[in-house]
């Protein structure tokens, strides 16, 4: 790859950086609209923008973090769940500049804004214990709507902390808000559980499911029967034995790379479709005891993204 193209990649994402530091610092959010729009060229369409908003962490939860964390919007486990978003579209910008490809789309992560569900507007029934994600995500949609947040080609990830949500998992997306610039109104909403990939796994697992449920919206079934043998968006990830004992996974592939069962990767096994020998690349699970994550995407998760957002987004 030429300089320029990295520059430009960079330099489209320091933008971002700036905001992003800014808000968790404290500073005031940005104007959902206008500030956005303005900042573009005017011959270009507006920028997709993908919002990363923090949920509420309780206290309990936020004593483990020190006492940084006590006050403000973003506990540590939130920022570095935003800061491995931003290194998955860094990475995608990346690939596409090198590629000469995605020159005409301006592609932000930023902070959006914090999300509060009030108890008393929970309805009196089980959804209301232990809510569904098509429950969270349209209450979700309902305060993104209240906030004059929606922007028709946004994607909205919720950094949710409810470790014991069995209904939400580690996180999701509900048709037909599952993808940026698609349905309905263009927005997509999704949810990473950041309170169950703290308790039950790791930082590291944090990290890749907020780039997994993020790049969910961002992958679409048409392209992914295009790459190779796909059939669902997790097989483009990769799980690369690095040592005899060791796997590493790449985002798409966290939660699906191990064994079916409690403790096979990940605590928990996702729940959707997944097939280890159509994975971009899986080199198996036999003798493995280290499971290890990269937030480093697979080239077909890169591919994937990449031509999603030059056919959904940039045309
Ligand atoms: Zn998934």
């Amino acid at each position: 790859m030429s300089d320029d193209d990295a520059t430009s990649a960079r330099s489209r994402l320091s933008v971002t950086r700036r905001e992003a530091l800014a808000a968790v610092g404290g500073a005031a959010l940005a104007a959902p609209t206008g500030t956005t729009a303005s900042a573009v060229a005017a011959d270009r369409r507006d920028p997709v923008l993908v919002r990363v908003c923090p949920g509420a962490v309780p206290l309990q939860a936020r004593l483990r973090y020190g006492p940084d964390a006590l006050r403000g919007d973003w506990p540590r486990p939130l920022r570095d769940a935003l800061a491995a978003v931003e290194s998955a579209f860094e990475q995608v910008l990346t690939y596409a500049g090198e590629r000469e490809r995605l020159a005409d789309l301006e592609v932000r992560v930023e902070p959006g804004p914090s999300i509060r569900f009030p108890p008393a507007e929970m309805p009196l029934s089980a959804d209301a214990v232990v809510p569904s994600t098509e429950t969270l995500l349209g209450r979700f949609r309902d305060r993104l709507r209240e906030r004059n947040a929606l922007t028709d080609r946004s994607c909205h990830l919720l950094l949710h902390w409810s470790p014991l949500n069995y209904r939400v998992g580690y996180g999701g997306t509900v048709s037909p808000n599952a993808l940026t610039g698609a349905a309905d109104g263009g927005d997509a909403q999704t949810v990473a559980n950041v309170g169950a990939t703290e308790v039950w796994d790791s930082r590291a697992v944090t990290r890749n499911i907020a780039i997994h449920e993020t790049l969910h919206t961002f992958l679409s079934s048409d392209i992914v029967d295009d790459l190779g043998a796909a059939v669902c968006d997790h097989e483009l990830g990769a799980a690369v034995r690095t040592a005899p004992d060791t796997l590493r996974i790449s985002p798409m592939a966290t939660a699906y790379a191990g064994p079916d069962r409690i403790g096979g990767g990940t605590r928990f096994h996702g729940t959707g479709c997944y097939d280890h020998d159509r994975f971009s690349r899986h080199d198996g699970t036999e003798g493995i005891e280290n499971w290890t994550y990269t937030t480093e995407l697979s080239e077909a998760t890169l591919e994937g993204v990449t031509r999603y957002l030059e056919d959904h987004l940039e045309r």
